[in-house]
């Protein structure tokens, strides 16, 4: 698996690259560079290409303009205390991504292949890795359907691509506590339907929840299963857990929510701590009248972009609750994220190989 490398001949200057790596607002600044790879239903994966950072010129009649035959992955580069630069499951990533093609007809990117193409861009864009507390390069694989042909069938033509960003914090203010917005008028995903696939088509189709969770002065929504309208599913973009007064754990089972690597973490290092974890539907009248009577006492939304973030407060249509571990982080959301982070940032062993070194 040969990489054409053509490095930047334009790079950003050092001074204004780090200028713009020490305040990054999620997801707004790039790096110099990018990964390409092209497929076709004939001659398969061709020379994957690493050059520098531009605009695709595609043809409008593309697949992927039109029927949003999209897939990507989301994951982050860290540098960690002795200096190195690691990736956090990448073959996690890897696995899902082929999961997310299937279920949208597209073609099956080989594991090593995916994960060489985030260490090529690593390795290139070094640089661009914020030193502040939190900071990290944010990665971002996709495919696209690029063949030009407005008939609807699976698209015979693509390109995969990595990107990259630096990032700080998701939420600005840290770990303090968010504020949710249950969404009745809205649902994100259904039974046979794409919940499972990290599409882009599923975050179009939650934009108009979020804006609604945005007028109520919430930072992220909780979707509902589309079926009842009962049970919790997720939010826009994280998993989402709840803390028993006893210290056990429940999270929505799999199925129709996005199979978090950061979710299978927690539960895994929460298990390895001794706490009880159980994945298994949860209404959102129970979880309401769990957090009123004191049952369930803190509750945290988790995902690579933002980390472990602990829900405060929960609004929706004509009420809402607090948890009782109010603002801030409740103790087992702060234990659960701090080893999370521990292992991550290389402040203790890993024992799990999760830590893949770039
Ligand atoms: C990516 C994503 C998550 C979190 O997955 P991680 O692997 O933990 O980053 C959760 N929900 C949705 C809808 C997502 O797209």
């Amino acid at each position: 698996m040969q990489f054409d490398v053509k490095p930047s001949t334009n790079p950003v200057p050092e001074a204004e690259r780090t200028a713009l790596i020490a305040q990054p607002s999620f997801g707004s600044v790039f790096t110099d560079h990018m990964v390409m790879i092209r497929h076709t239903a004939e001659g398969g994966w061709q020379t994957p290409l690493l050059t520098a950072r531009a605009p695709i010129p595609m043809d409008p009649a593309s697949s992927v303009l039109h029927y949003a035959q999209e897939i990507f992955e989301g994951m982050k580069a860290y540098r960690i205390a002795d200096g190195s630069t690691v990736l956090f499951r990448p073959e996690a990533n890897a696995a899902r991504f082929r999961q997310s093609a299937a279920r949208m007809a597209m073609p099956d990117l080989p594991p090593e292949l995916f994960v060489r193409g985030v260490e090529e861009l690593v390795r290139q864009d070094r640089a661009w890795i914020p030193t502040m507390p939190g900071g990290s390069l944010y990665l971002r694989p996709f495919m696209i359907a690029t063949e030009a042909f407005l008939g609807v069938r699976p698209a015979r033509e693509h390109l995969f691509m990595v990107i990259a960003s630096p990032v700080g914090a998701y939420f600005s203010g840290k770990t303090e506590a968010v504020t949710l917005w249950v969404s009745q008028t809205y649902t994100r995903a259904a039974r046979g339907g794409t919940g499972a696939a990290k599409c882009g088509g599923n975050y179009a189709a939650g934009l108009l929840a979020q804006a609604e969770a945005t007028r109520n002065e919430c930072q992220q929504v909780v979707f509902l299963d589309a079926a009842e309208g009962r049970w919790i599913e997720e939010l826009g973009g994280m998993n989402v857990f709840f803390v028993r007064r006893d210290g056990s754990l429940i999270t929505p089972p799999l199925g129709t929510i996005l199979p978090g690597i950061t979710r299978d973490s927690i539960m895994t290092l929460a298990r390895d701590m001794g706490m009880s974890v159980t994945e298994q539907p949860y209404a959102f009248e129970q979880w309401r009248a769990d957090a009123e009577g004191g049952e369930v006492v803190e509750a945290f939304a988790c995902g690579t972009a933002a980390t472990v973030a602990p829900i405060g407060r929960v609004k929706f249509e004509g009420g809402s609750f607090e948890m009782q571990s109010g603002a801030t982080a409740g103790l087992v959301t702060e234990t659960l994220r701090r080893a999370l982070f521990d292992i991550q940032f290389g402040r203790v062993a890993d024992q799990r190989g999760w830590v893949h070194r770039v």
